[in-house]
C-alpha cells in the first residue's frame, strides 16, 4: 500500500522526519486500507514554526475580511464538489454509514459558510461611549495567533471544521492534529484549503499520536491557543501541558447525556411512536459514538414497561453492517479498544444488577458484516441506577441505560447528577413543564421534544467537565480572537501626578 505523505507544513506535503508510518484500519473488517505518515515531536515543531512564520510575517492575518470570507466560501464549494468521495472516505475510516458521511460533509460546508458570513457582517469594532468628546475609545478583535487543534475520531471532519473555519475567519494560522485512528478526511480538508488558495504556512497538518504529537502542540511555547475535542482524561492532560505557557485553552469533552421522557409524551399512539423513535435515534445514531448521545434514558415510571419493551424490540431490529453497504443503518465501533470497553461496561452493569433487554453481545457475521469487524449489537440495559459505572462514565457505544422517575423534581435531579453537562432532552406534551425542565437542566444544549439537531449559529459546548468554552455561534468565533481596547486622547495634556 503506498504511503500517503500526510504532513502538510509550509504548503508542502511530506513524510514524517523519521520516516515513520501508521496503518489506517477499516473498522468494518479490521483490515488496513491506507498508510499515513506518523509524525513525532520534530514534525510538530516544524509545523508550529511554519504557522508562527505565517502568522508573524505572512499575508493571512492582514488579509481583508472579505477575502478571508471568500476563501471559506470556496472551501464550501470544493467540499460540495467532492461530497461523495469525502463521505465515502469518512465512512470507511470511522465506520459510519455513507449517508451519515454525506450529512457530515454538508454540515462542514455549513460551518465554513456560517463563519464566512459572520465575519463579513461585522462592523469594524465597538465604539465605547466615554462621556467625553476628548476621548475616542474603540474595542477591536484581533486574531489570537498560532492555534493548535486536536480532534477526535467520531466526527473527524466536522470537529476539525468547527475549529478551522472560525480560526481562519478571524485571521489565525493553525496546526491541526487529527485522531491517529481517523486521519483521512482531515488530509482531504487540507488539500481543499490549499486548492482554495490558503497561503503557505497558514494551515498545517501533522498526523500522529496524541502523545507525543498532540502533547507537544499543547505545551509548545510557539502556540498561542490550543483547542481540543476529545475525552476527559486527554483534555485534562492538554490543559495541564498548556498551563506553563499560559496559552488560551478550549476544551470540548464528553457527555453522559440524559433523555428525559414524561408519560404525557406517550399519551397517543403517535406521540408514543415519536418518543420511542427519538430515544432510539438519540442513543444509537453512529452506534452511540456521539458526544451528545442520549445514552441515559430517564423514563417516567407510569410508562416504563411499555416504553422499554417497544424500544428494545426496535433496537434489536437495527440493521448493523459495513457503512458503505446499502440498507445498513449502523456501522461498527471504531476500534478493538472501543469494542473491549463496551463488553467490559456491559459485564460490569450486569454484575451490578442491570437487566439486559436486548443486545449485550457481538452479532454474528453475515454478508454485510465481516467477521473481523468491530460490531456490537444495540443494547438496552434496564433497572440501572446512579451507583453504576455505566451510568457515571462516558462510553461511546450503542448502549442505552434505563432509569425511572416519579416526579418532575426527581427527573431533574437525576438528569443533572453527572459530572458532565454537554446535552440533554425533555419529551413532554406540557409546554410549561418543557420550559421549566429545560431551564433547570445544567447542560450546554437542551432539546425539547427532539434530539440531536444543532445549528452552526448556536453555541455548542458543555457545563461542568464537558469542557471550557464554546464552538459554533458568535462565541465560537470569539474563541479565536483577542479583544483589544484602543483608547485615544484627542486633546493630549499633562497629567501632573508627579510634580517634580
Ligand atoms: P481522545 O481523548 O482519546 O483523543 C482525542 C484527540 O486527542 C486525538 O487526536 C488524540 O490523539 C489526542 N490526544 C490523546 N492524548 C493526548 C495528549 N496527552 N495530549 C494531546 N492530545 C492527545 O478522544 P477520542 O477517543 O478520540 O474521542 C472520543 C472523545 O471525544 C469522547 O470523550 C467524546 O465525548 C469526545 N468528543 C466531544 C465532542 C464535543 O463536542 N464535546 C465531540 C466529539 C467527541
Amino acid at each position: 500500500m503506498p504511503v500517503i505523505e500526510s504532513l502538510f507544513i509550509s504548503g508542502q506535503w511530506r513524510p514524517a522526519a523519521t520516516g515513520g508510518t501508521r496503518e489506517v484500519l477499516d473498522p468494518a473488517d479490521a483490515r488496513p486500507f491506507a498508510v499515513v505518515a506518523e509524525a513525532d515531536t520534530a514534525d510538530a515543531d516544524a509545523a508550529v514554526a511554519a504557522a508562527r512564520r505565517a502568522f508573524d510575517h505572512g499575508p493571512w492575518p492582514g488579509t481583508p475580511v472579505a477575502e478571508r470570507a471568500a476563501l471559506l466560501h470556496r472551501v464550501g464549494d470544493l467540499l460540495q464538489r467532492d461530497r461523495e468521495r469525502i463521505a465515502l472516505l469518512e465512512s470507511r475510516d470511522t465506520g459510519k454509514t455513507v449517508a451519515e458521511g454525506r450529512i457530515d460533509v454538508d454540515d462542514v460546508t455549513a460551518a465554513f459558510r456560517y463563519f464566512a458570513g459572520l465575519v463579513t457582517g461585522e462592523a469594524g469594532g465597538r465604539t465605547v461611549d466615554t462621556g467625553s468628546a476628548d476621548v475616542r475609545s474603540t474595542v477591536v478583535h484581533e486574531p489570537v495567533g498560532v492555534c493548535a487543534m486536536i480532534t477526535p475520531w467520531n466526527y473527524p471532519l466536522l470537529q476539525a471544521s468547527w475549529k478551522v473555519a472560525p480560526a481562519l475567519a478571524a485571521g489565525n494560522t493553525f496546526v491541526l492534529k487529527p485522531s491517529e485512528i481517523t486521519p483521512l478526511s482531515t488530509i482531504e480538508l487540507l488539500r481543499l484549503l490549499d486548492e482554495a488558495g490558503l497561503p503557505a504556512g497558514a494551515g498545517n497538518l501533522v498526523t500522529g499520536a496524541g502523545d507525543p504529537v498532540g502533547a507537544r502542540l499543547a505545551e509548545h511555547p510557539g502556540v498561542d491557543l490550543v483547542s481540543f475535542t476529545g475525552g476527559l482524561l486527554s483534555g485534562t492532560r492538554v490543559a495541564a501541558a498548556a498551563a506553563p505557557t499560559v496559552k488560551k485553552v478550549a476544551l470540548e469533552l464528553g457527555g453522559k447525556n440524559p433523555n428525559v421522557v414524561f408519560a404525557d409524551a406517550c399519551s397517543t399512539a403517535e406521540s408514543f411512536d415519536t418518543a420511542v423513535d427519538q430515544a432510539l435515534n438519540a442513543a444509537f445514531a453512529h452506534s452511540g459514538q456521539v458526544c451528545s448521545a442520549g445514552s441515559r434514558l430517564l423514563i417516567e415510571d407510569a410508562v416504563r414497561d411499555r416504553f422499554v419493551t417497544e424500544l428494545a424490540a426496535r433496537a434489536a431490529r437495527i440493521r448493523l453492517g459495513r457503512g458503505t453497504e446499502p440498507g445498513v443503518e449502523c456501522g461498527p465501533l471504531v476500534s478493538q479498544r472501543q469494542l473491549d470497553r463496551t463488553e467490559e461496561f456491559v459485564a460490569s452493569a450486569l454484575a451490578e444488577g442491570a437487566t439486559l433487554r436486548c443486545g449485550g453481545s457481538r452479532p454474528a457475521p453475515d454478508p454485510v458484516r465481516p467477521a473481523g469487524g468491530y460490531f456490537y449489537s444495540p443494547t438496552v440495559l434496564d433497572h440501572c441506577h446512579r451507583g453504576m459505572r455505566v451510568i457515571r462514565e462516558e462510553l461511546f457505544a450503542p448502549l442505552l441505560t434505563v432509569e425511572t422517575f416519579r416526579t418532575e423534581d426527581e427527573a431533574v435531579e437525576l438528569a443533572n447528577d453527572t459530572e458532565y453537562g454537554l446535552a440533554g432532552a425533555v419529551f413532554t406534551a406540557d409546554p410549561e413543564r418543557a420550559r421549566r425542565v429545560a431551564g433547570r437542566l445544567r447542560h450546554g444544549t437542551v432539546w425539547i421534544n427532539d434530539y440531536h439537531p444543532y445549528l452552526p449559529q448556536a453555541e455548542w459546548g458543555g457545563f461542568g467537565k464537558s469542557g471550557i468554552g464554546r464552538e459554533l455561534g458568535p462565541a465560537g468565533l470569539d474563541e479565536y480572537r483577542e479583544p483589544k481596547h484602543i483608547y485615544e486622547n484627542l486633546r493630549p495634556a499633562a497629567v501632573r501626578w508627579f510634580t517634580g
